[in-house]
């Protein structure tokens, strides 16, 4: 049996079942193990897996190690991505195509903004701009630990990471629990990047979370199928374009997003599967000449299915009544329930098209995340980088967790590059340039940025004539000039992008509407506030049209023409977007424009 034996992974699990799944995962590293490795990652997440393969892709000859605490990658919340994802991977990974076998096809956003007696729904949406993924986060884990063991940098699961960091002039000494080779506690490394997410093992020793201004938000979600037959008249207008989808309501807002799951596939299984699409795709096999997702679900017996992830994030200045007990038995059950069941227009949508998963993803049926704002107060120093929510977290809103927390993957690596590559000299120079600089865009710019998108956001959604121009106003403040935004690779213009809040004029507009709405805060909003908010907003537009004449905005909008004016008949986008997605006729999977068979069953 070798390597290359398409179902090395299975057979490896049949002739020694005392492997573990460490083990097996481990087996898959191609590196030498040092002591001294050049850089080490705390944490396999996507955004720690990033920063090291765009690290390794532009220094090659670095010694790379990530150590994950899980024994195996598991299944995490946060699935929906945006261009800024899928040009990452497009460019330091493989073209999007191949990731169509694997995972959802995504295009645009949807919004419905919906009100507590189920009568008016109001929607806007963006789309066909770009392609991206829904992602199952246990495939996509596994991928990019696969893709980054390929080319050569060791991924070890199941060890854990800790930081003796009291020697502030060094790089802090990373210490090791559970290493498969006995004795190995401790490792120094040139660089360090604290990317262990929620868990903050680095970022915790310089400081407790910083909380920011104002109201804070919780999540509470569930996972669920689509009903066969389901209710085709409780559906909204477009609910079945492959858009991530957003409801809206004065409290917060709720996900829906539908993505191809591998839950049930065994560990050995998936890597089998994995290891084909990267042995196919680096000898150069085009997508298109990869089978189909039914077939390598046959082939490595790897069953999949479609599932609907769906949350609500909510504020938490708003009061629930007192007793909850009539909602369902835990916290998250009783808080899902009652938004559910306070908007009419969710509560039929949900009765008639989803089913619930109980216990889909082990014990638990409702998640809960409370106080999901804040920043780490430092986030680089001495020989380290802290990147993804290791940095800080504002909101799942328009999924900055992992889009634009992609960009401080890719400015970590820079950083790390630019270090690395000084002769020893100078290194402790630069490497103090690059923290302070690195440590201004996190904490001054991104994340402050990112919680003032959420307060604009949130706001418009207390009343539908603020959600009606609000939202345009974002598309067209986030977007300069719409038709050379989007190249297929991720550049140091798009980490100061950050997914529309990086630019300047959205910070004057959205500073000047938060002063209008904010002060009277609350769920409501009066009338003189509305009419203030919206003139404002037509000004912006009229700006923003001036500016940027050549815009074809009718093209990525349903609702809204080349000008950005409403018109109240049209319903789908003008021809010559960039792409769209196109029903499968025989499985109902999406597929995009530019491809000729399903990815999915073939057709
Ligand atoms: P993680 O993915 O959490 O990875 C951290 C890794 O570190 C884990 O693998 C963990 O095992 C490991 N680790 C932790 N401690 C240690 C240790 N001591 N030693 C070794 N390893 C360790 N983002 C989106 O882009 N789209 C969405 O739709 C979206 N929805 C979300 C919804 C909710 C309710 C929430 C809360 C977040 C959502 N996010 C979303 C955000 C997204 O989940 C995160 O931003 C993303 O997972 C960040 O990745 P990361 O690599 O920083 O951390
Ligand atoms: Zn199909």
């Amino acid at each position: 049996m070798t390597i290359d034996d398409l179902h090395y992974f299975t057979q490896l699990r049949a002739t020694h079942p005392e492997l573990t799944d460490s083990m097996l995962l481990n087996s898959n590293n191609l590196s030498r193990f040092s002591t001294e490795p050049d850089v080490v990652v705390a944490g396999a997440g996507i955004l720690g897996l990033c920063y090291a393969i765009h690290l390794k892709n532009i220094s090659p000859h670095l010694n790379i190690a990530i150590y994950k605490k899980n024994r195996a990658p598991v299944q995490k919340i946060g699935e929906s991505t945006l261009s800024s994802f899928s040009r990452f991977t497009t460019g330091a990974v493989m073209p999007q195509d191949y990731f169509f076998r694997l995972f959802g096809l995504k295009d645009g956003l949807q919004f419905y903004c919906i009100d507590r007696e189920g009568v008016e729904v109001t929607s806007e949406d963006i789309g066909g701009l770009d392609l991206s993924f829904q992602l199952d986060r246990r495939m996509s884990e596994l991928f990019f630990t696969m893709w980054a063991q390929r080319i050569g940098i060791n991924v070890y699961h199941g060890v854990e990471v800790d930081f003796d960091s009291t020697h502030h002039f060094n790089t802090p000494q990373v210490k090791l629990k559970n290493f498969p080779k006995p004795g190995v506690t401790d490792v120094d490394a040139k660089i360090v990047c604290d990317a262990s997410g929620f868990s903050r093992k680095l970022t915790s020793k310089f400081g407790n979370k910083e909380l920011l201004d104002g109201w804070n938000c919780d999540a509470y979600w569930a996972y669920f199928k689509e009903k066969e037959g389901g209710k085709a008249e409780t559906r909204l207008d477009h609910w079945d374009y492959p858009a991530t989808k957003h409801m809206c309501f004065p409290e917060g807002w709720g996900w829906f997003i539908k993505l191809i799951s591998w839950h049930h596939a065994p560990l050995a299984n998936l890597m089998d599967l994995v290891a084909y699409i990267i042995n196919k795709a680096k000898s150069g096999v085009p997508a298109n000449a990869i089978p189909p997702t039914k077939i390598l679900s046959e082939m490595f017996n790897c069953p999949f299915e479609s599932i609907t992830s769906i949350g609500w994030a909510v504020r938490n200045d708003h009061e629930f009544p007192d007793n909850l007990e009539e909602y369902g038995g835990g916290e998250g059950e009783r808080k899902f329930n009652y938004f559910k069941v306070l908007y009419p227009t969710l509560n039929k949508l949900m009765n008639g098209v989803y089913e619930l998963l109980p216990k889909y993803y082990g014990n638990q049926t409702y998640f809960v995340r409370k106080s999901m704002t804040y920043r780490s107060p430092v986030v680089a120093g001495e020989g380290w980088f802290a990147i993804g929510n290791s940095a800080g977290f504002t909101n799942p809103l328009i999924s900055p967790g992992i889009n634009a927390g992609i960009g401080t993957s890719v400015l970590a690596a820079n950083m790390s590059k630019e270090i690395l590559d000084q002769p020893p000299e100078h290194s402790h120079v630069v490497m103090k340039k690059c923290a302070a600089s690195y440590q201004t865009y996190s904490h001054e710019f991104m994340i402050p940025r990112l919680h003032q998108m959420n307060r604009y956001w949130y706001n418009s959604f207390r009343d539908h004539r603020l959600f009606e121009v609000m939202v345009p106003c974002f598309w067209t403040l986030g977007v300069d000039d719409v038709d050379s935004q989007y190249v297929n690779e991720f550049t140091e213009e798009d980490v100061y992008w950050v997914i529309g809040v990086g630019h300047d004029d959205f910070v004057d507009f959205s500073g000047k509407i938060l002063d209008i709405l904010e002060p009277s805060d609350g769920m409501t909003v009066n009338e003189e506030k509305v009419e203030q908010a919206r003139a404002l907003a037509k000004q912006c537009m009229d700006y923003r049209k001036e500016r940027f004449p050549g815009n074809e905005w009718g093209k990525y909008l349903r609702r809204h023409d080349c000008k950005l004016q409403l018109v109240p008949e049209k319903h789908e986008r003008m021809p010559g977007g960039r792409c769209f997605g196109v029903r499968c006729k025989s499985c109902k999977v999406w597929r995009h424009n530019n491809m000729n068979a399903c990815p999915v069953c073939g057709a």
